[in-house]
C-alpha cells in the first residue's frame, strides 16, 4: 500500500487509542484477569438469545424504520413512564440507536455549533470530549470533588457562560460509581431555568443503583426533561454490550434535530435485535432485578478484599469499584495499572485518564460485572499486593 503523502490536519490531535482497548489488549497479552474494560464475563439470558435467533430467522432482515421499530419504541416509552413518570410520544420522541455512544455523539452533532461550550464533569467518560471537539465545540471541565465524587454546584454555576450550549450529565457515573441525588438534579434544573442550555443525560447504568437508593433520571424533573436527551443502553441492562443497541428520548423539537443527523449518520439500527429486545422487555424483572444482582457482586468483591491494603471508595451504582492504593505505592495510576497487568496478572483502569489535567489521586477502577470465580481470583491477587 503506498503511503499518504499529503498533510493531515487532525480534528482530534490529542486522541489515541481508548484506555479500554489498551488495557483489554494488555490483559489478553499477559493472560491477566481482566477487570478493566466494563463488560460482563457471563452470558446474557438464554431467552434473549433465543429471541434474537427467532427474529433473525423471521424474514425481517431489511431496513427497519428510521426511528426504530414501533414495538421497541413503545416498550421503551412504557418503561420510562412506569419508572420515571414522564410520557414520551412514541412517534416523535423516542429513537432506537446503535448504542449509547452513538446516541451521545449524534445529540452533540445535532446541537453543538463551532465555538459552543459544553460543560463536562471530570473524571469524564472518554467519548464526550472528542465528540464535542470533532463538532467544533469547546469542552469546559468541572471536576467532581474527591474522594466522594460529588458535584461542586458553585463551580458549575461559574462555568456557565452565554456560550454554554450543553451540559453532559452521567448518573450513575462512570468511572466514579457516584449516583447523583434528587437534590443534585434540582440544583441543575434551577441553574438552567431560563437558559437555552441542552442536557445530554447519559443514563446507561440507570438500573444499577445500590443500597436502596433510586435512580434520579432527568425524566423525573420537568425543567430538565424539557431540555434533555435521555440516553440509555441495552448493552448494560441485558448483558449484551457487543450488540451495540440503545435508545434516546427527547422532546419533539430536540428529537427532530437529532433525527436529521441520525438519518445520515447511520439511518437505521439493527432490525432483528430490536424485535428481540422489544419482546424481552416485557419481562420487567430483568431490569428491576439488576441492582440487586450487581450489588451482590460488589459486596462479594469487597468482602474478598477485606484485610488488604486497597481502600475501597464508595460504589453507589454502575458495575465499577474504585480502589485507592495510597497505602501500597507512589506510582502513577497509569504505571501501576500496566505493572499490575504484566507482573501480577490483573488488569484495571487508571482513573486519571478521564481528566484533562489529572489530579494525583491514587485510584484504579475495577469492573465487577464478572462471575464470582473471576472476582475471587482477582481479589486473591489484590490481597497479596
Ligand atoms: N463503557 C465501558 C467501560 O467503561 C467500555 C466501553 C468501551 O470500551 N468503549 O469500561
Amino acid at each position: 500500500m503506498p503511503s499518504y503523502s499529503g498533510t493531515i490536519e487532525s480534528k482530534l490531535p490529542r486522541v489515541g487509542t481508548t484506555i479500554f482497548t489498551v488495557m483489554s489488549r494488555l490483559a489478553t497479552e499477559h493472560d491477566a484477569i481482566n477487570l478493566s474494560q466494563g463488560f460482563p464475563d457471563f452470558e446474557c439470558a438464554p431467552e434473549l438469545r433465543a429471541l434474537a435467533t427467532k427474529y433473525f430467522n423471521a424474514g425481517l432482515n431489511q431496513y427497519p424504520p428510521m426511528a426504530g421499530v414501533p414495538v421497541l419504541r413503545e416498550a421503551v416509552a412504557d418503561k420510562v413512564v412506569a419508572l420515571y413518570g414522564r410520557a414520551y410520544d412514541v412517534e416523535h420522541e423516542v429513537t432506537i440507536v446503535p448504542g449509547a455512544t452513538y446516541g451521545i455523539y449524534t445529540a452533540i452533532a445535532a446541537m453543538v455549533h463551532p465555538g459552543d461550550e459544553v460543560i463536562l464533569f471530570e473524571p469524564a467518560y472518554d467519548s464526550y470530549a472528542p465528540g464535542v471537539e470533532v463538532n467544533g465545540g469547546k469542552p469546559v471541565y468541572v471536576q467532581l470533588t474527591y474522594p466522594d465524587y460529588a458535584i461542586p454546584w458553585q463551580a458549575v454555576q461559574q462555568a456557565i457562560t452565554p456560550r454554554t450550549r450543553m451540559i453532559i450529565l452521567n448518573t450513575p457515573n462512570n468511572p466514579t460509581a457516584s449516583v447523583f441525588s434528587a437534590e443534585d438534579l434540582r440544583m441543575l434544573e434551577g441553574l438552567l431555568a431560563g437558559t437555552d442550555i441542552i442536557v445530554v443525560a447519559d443514563e446507561v447504568y440507570e438500573h444499577i443503583v445500590f443500597d436502596g437508593h433510586r435512580h434520579e433520571s432527568v425524566a423525573r424533573f420537568p425543567g430538565l426533561a424539557e431540555r434533555s436527551f435521555l440516553i440509555s443502553s441495552f448493552g448494560k441492562t441485558y448483558h449484551v454490550t457487543g450488540w451495540k443497541m440503545g435508545y434516546v428520548c427527547a422532546p419533539r423539537e430536540l428529537m427532530a434535530e437529532f433525527r436529521k443527523v441520525h438519518q445520515f449518520n447511520v439511518f437505521v439500527t439493527n432490525g432483528p435485535l430490536q424485535y428481540a429486545l422489544a419482546e424481552h422487555m416485557k419481562d420487567r424483572d430483568a431490569y428491576l432485578g439488576l441492582a440487586a444482582f450487581y450489588q451482590k457482586k460488589r459486596d462479594f468483591f469487597l468482602a474478598q478484599l477485606e484485610g488488604s491494603r486497597w481502600k475501597p471508595l464508595t460504589s453507589r451504582g454502575t458495575f465499577f469499584q474504585n480502589l485507592c492504593y495510597d497505602a501500597i505505592s507512589d506510582e502513577r495510576d497509569t504505571d501501576l495499572a500496566v505493572r499490575l497487568t504484566r507482573e501480577h496478572g490483573i488488569a484495571s483502569i487508571p482513573v486519571s485518564v478521564f481528566y484533562r489535567e489529572p489530579p494525583r489521586h491514587k485510584v484504579l477502577r475495577f469492573c465487577f460485572a464478572k462471575s464470582e470465580a473471576t472476582l475471587a481470583r482477582g481479589a486473591g491477587i489484590l490481597r497479596r499486593i
